[in-house]
């Protein structure tokens, strides 16, 4: 049905890979390029021989003209960005010169501050719609999933909803005393910036893992977990019509955080460049280059990961409250795939959302959020692909008030 250029080579690409090669009806050739393409290479050697035609390439995905010749030359119908969020936008201009369809599962982000948000791309809207395109963005697990469901629940169950609490939670042990489930960089900007959450309107800003809950998840048990601020609250906050609040949160470990404060007493986390032995290095690049990588928590990790959205709002005038979420286990995916659950939750919705856009199930020129497109086919292709849902009309509900708990002060 359809060619995807694939940019990147790493933990979410490898299993969006894996599952373009199962969904090879949809996926009739693929072109994985990354910056190290022998990443790409052994992808290939992996996963040849089945229907998908696989090449590879070369490429720096910073570099706009390098990009618009590998378009060029592999012509595809879409470009799935499974790079960093700092490629997002070379990307977008690339797919925008050579009028191709563009699909990511993380907002742009600046390489010299740690800031995220959908401005720079919403900036795109025109100029994509102009040139007949579509943009999906946020095509992972969250962002992604948890836009669709949020879509769902609104288009099934709510005729208003007013209250959205996402919960991310990772019941996964890798047995290292500190490792991050994903790109360390980014994991680690995202948990070290200030939390927020939106209500009534307006941005509520907290301290770093000032607000702490506990939360007893299906299939994974008690977790303590932390409002962060994380990018789908941005376009949820905005697309959710009478949305009143919405709030994320994450656990984690006693282990992490302790890690976590050291490193960041100690300068470790800090993207301000320093000089060291006559070279200019980021201490935060410099970590990530001491820590596990990610890709090979896979075969170590065990437990499971459980995420999903607890809706209140009202159906016919009626109170109603509504939780869809997915647990997912690291040692099946490592089986299937060859990854734990983390990279998992992110690939499979990743390989959907270019599914839905090669088979024209989504096709709106323009740059669109996930939650704009009908979440219908895209629920029951993750039930099809490794990520069923499971629906809960009866939750036990997340505290309101008060937001911070003297618990938290301690914690601190
Ligand atoms: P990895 O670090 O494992 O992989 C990143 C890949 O991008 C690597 O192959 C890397 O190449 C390549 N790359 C980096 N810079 C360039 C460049 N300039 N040109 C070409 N290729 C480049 O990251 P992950 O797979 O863990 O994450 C991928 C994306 O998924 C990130 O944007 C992350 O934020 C997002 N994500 C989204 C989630 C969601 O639920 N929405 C959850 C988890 C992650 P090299 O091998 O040379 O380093």
């Amino acid at each position: 049905m359809g060619k995807a250029l694939i940019i990147g080579a790493g933990g979410v690409a490898s299993v969006a890979i894996h599952k373009c090669v199962q969904n090879s009806e949809v996926f009739e050739e693929i072109c994985i390029a990354s910056r190290t393409k022998s990443k790409c290479d052994e992808l290939k050697a992996k996963l040849d021989g089945g229907k998908t035609k696989i090449t590879t390439a070369q490429v720096d995905a910073n570099n706009v003209d390098e990009l618009i010749a590998l378009i060029e030359e592999v012509k595809p119908d879409i470009v799935m960005n499974l790079a960093l969020p700092y490629q997002d936008l070379t990307i977008m201009d690339a797919c925008l010169a050579t009028k191709t369809h563009y699909m990511d599962t993380a907002n742009y982000e600046p390489e010299d501050t740690a800031k995220f948000e959908y401005k720079w791309q919403w900036d795109y809207r025109e100029r994509f719609e102009k040139a007949g395109i579509t943009a999906l963005l946020g095509s992972g697990f969250d962002p992604g999933v948890t836009g669709v469901f949020s879509a769902y629940a609104l288009k099934h169950h709510f005729d208003e909803i007013e209250y959205i609490d996402i919960l991310d939670c990772n019941g996964g042990d890798h047995g290292y005393p500190f490792a991050t489930n994903f790109n360390p960089e980014i994991n680690i900007r995202e948990v070290s910036a200030n939390g927020r959450y939106w209500e009534n309107g307006e941005w509520v800003e907290t301290e770093p893992m000032e607000i702490k809950r506990v939360y007893n998840f299906p299939e994974v048990g008690e977790k303590d977990m932390y409002l962060l601020y994380h990018e789908e609250l941005e376009s949820l906050a905005v697309n959710m019509p009478g949305l009143k609040r919405i709030r994320f949160f994450m656990t984690f470990g006693e282990s992490y955080l302790t890690h976590l404060r050291a490193l960041e007493n100690v300068g470790m986390t800090s993207i301000e460049p320093i000089e060291f032995e006559g070279q200019q290095i980021i201490p935060l690049q410099f970590l990530k280059a001491v820590l596990p990588d990610p890709a090979t928590l896979g075969p170590r990790t065990v437990g499971k990961t459980n995420i999903g959205c607890i809706f209140r709002g009202k159906k016919d005038g009626i109170d109603k409250t509504y939780y869809v979420y997915n647990v997912c286990d690291h040692q099946a995916c490592y089986t299937e795939v060859g990854s734990q659950a983390v990279s998992y939750t992110t690939g499979v919705p990743a390989m959907i959302g270019a599914a839905m856009i090669l088979t024209g199930k989504w096709n709106k020129p323009g740059v669109y959020n996930i939650e704009e497109f009908n979440p219908d086919p895209f629920m029951e292709e993750l039930n099809k692909w490794g990520l069923p849902w499971v629906e809960d009309f009866n939750p036990v509900l997340v505290d309101d008030e008060p937001a911070k708990t003297k618990e938290v002060e301690l914690v601190r």
